[in-house]
């Protein structure tokens, strides 16, 4: 294959990605198949000799009934991965272009344009302007980067050159709603997974304040190093909140980091009446959300905002002699901020999405999910036999049966019928079905035919 093969072959891609996305109603939702059904289908040894196009692309088709249609209308399950028309021929253009941004030499548009998007977005969220920021691949690797800081700045910079041994015992503090990525950030960074200090939290599901310091004190008492709090700001479980003003303040009066995960819900702050549920949030010295979870900036784009990026920079930039960029010490290498060297052209994705629906735009669709949300919850109520577990959290909701037994019994029912796709948690220690709704294209029809297919299924 060559470029004017890629010619052609790209306007037949466009147009079955048409097509694709025309049908996606008619699709089951879920993946329906059976474990190692893709991968019984192809050749164990890979092909030494040239294959046509055309028989690489009818193998292509042949997936799909192995996908989870994660753009589909009716995607009701985990958290959106939304990816706006707008971002997917950003995306086009980015895989076209192929470039690296590793430093900011190696593409200063791509350096340039993320900066720029930083800024943007840091006031379409209604943050202070002094913050800066980056982006990553994902929310654990920027709650890993923020992570890795806390500890380094408690260490004095020298766990980078020293290492761990030797150093007193690390402590982390989150409560139990916050994303596994913080327990993966625990266990990477050195901290350990036991020394994730997993507050209490009140029935408002926020982490309690005074646990907090009671906790940090006790840990001092004892002899460990507290180095950071982390808050969630829109658990993935339930939708929870922690009161950030609160437990800003807790921390702030111990010295110590905060970083907020806002993966899911950030992109609800766009919408200035949701802001309310992070007020205090702009104490915080990182945080991170993702846009290509609710705004349409498809996978993979998790923006993180830092107050200081100094010991972020600190901690994870290194500038060997290859990478230096003589004369230059005004500019942003944006590798020194970031696990990885190589970056790709995120920004891009986030230029068009926000210039092609403009925040009026996103914002519209947020509001439809939130307020589509409370009224599915409100039919979903009604069916007899059936328990509101959590009342939406922006467009989260959860219920369940009165036994685990037939939550799962029915959560089955629902995911084989296709129409809708939902997943499972545990709250209060029951299994419960949990639904969002964020689906970029989604309309009320499409949410409100969620309580139809549940009380069909209930008969
Ligand atoms: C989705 C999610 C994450 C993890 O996001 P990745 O970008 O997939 O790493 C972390 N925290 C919360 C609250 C999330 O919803």
């Amino acid at each position: 294959m060559d470029h004017d093969d890629l010619r052609d072959w790209s306007k037949r891609a466009a147009d079955w990605a048409h097509g694709y996305h025309a049908g996606l109603r008619d699709r089951p939702v879920r993946a329906p198949l059976v474990p190692g059904a893709v991968l019984g289908t192809l050749p164990p040894e890979p092909p030494e000799v040239a294959e046509p196009m055309e028989a690489i692309f009818a193998d292509f088709e042949a997936l799909l009934p192995g996908i989870t249609h994660w753009q589909h209308p009716r995607f009701f399950a985990y958290f959106p991965a939304n990816a706006a028309p707008a971002s997917m021929l950003a995306e086009q253009l980015a895989n076209a272009i192929a470039a690296q941004g590793m430093i900011w030499q190696t593409s200063p548009a791509l350096t340039e344009l993320e900066q720029g998007m930083i800024r943007w977005l840091t006031q379409a969220l209604g943050l202070p302007g002094e913050f800066t920021g980056t982006i990553h691949d994902s929310a654990t690797t920027a709650t890993l980067s923020a992570v890795l800081t806390m500890r380094e700045r408690a260490l004095d910079w020298k766990g980078l050159t020293e290492g761990l041994s030797g150093s007193p015992r690390l402590r982390l503090y989150a409560s139990a709603e916050t994303h596994s990525s913080v327990d993966k950030a625990a266990r990477l960074a050195g901290v350990g997974q036991d020394n994730l200090v997993k507050v209490p939290t009140g029935s408002d599901l926020s982490m309690k304040p005074g646990a907090l310091a009671g906790a940090i004190a006790a840990d001092r008492a004892a002899g460990y190093l507290p180095i950071g709090v982390i808050l969630c700001a829109g658990g993935t479980s339930v939708g929870a909140f922690d009161r950030m003003a609160d437990c800003i303040a807790v921390a702030k009066a111990q010295g110590l980091p905060v970083h907020v995960d806002a993966a899911w819900a950030g992109s609800a702050m766009i919408c200035p009446e949701f802001r309310g549920l992070w007020a205090g949030v702009e104490e915080a010295d990182s945080i991170v959300f993702n846009p290509h979870k609710w705004l349409g900036a498809q996978f993979d784009c998790a923006v993180q905002f830092l107050r200081d990026p100094t010991p972020q920079v600190r901690t994870l930039g290194l500038r060997p002699a290859y990478l230096e960029t003589a004369g230059r010490e005004e500019i942003v290498n944006f590798n020194e901020w970031t696990v990885p060297l190589g970056r790709r052209f995120r920004a891009l994705k986030l230029w068009f999405t926000l210039r092609a629906y403009g925040l009026e735009g996103l914002r519209a669709r947020i509001r439809n999910h939130v307020a589509w949300a409370h009224d599915a919850a409100d039919a979903i109520r009604d069916i007899p036999g059936i328990s509101m577990i959590t009342e939406p959290s922006l467009s989260l909701f959860t219920f369940s049966l009165n036994s685990d037994e037939a939550t799962a019994r029915l959560l089955e029912r629902i995911n084989n019928d296709g129409r809708i796709y939902l997943t499972p948690t545990r709250h209060g220690g029951r299994l419960v079905i949990r639904m969002q709704v964020g689906s970029f294209d989604c309309t009320r029809d499409d949410v409100l035919l969620a309580p139809k297919v549940i009380r069909d299924l209930m008969g």
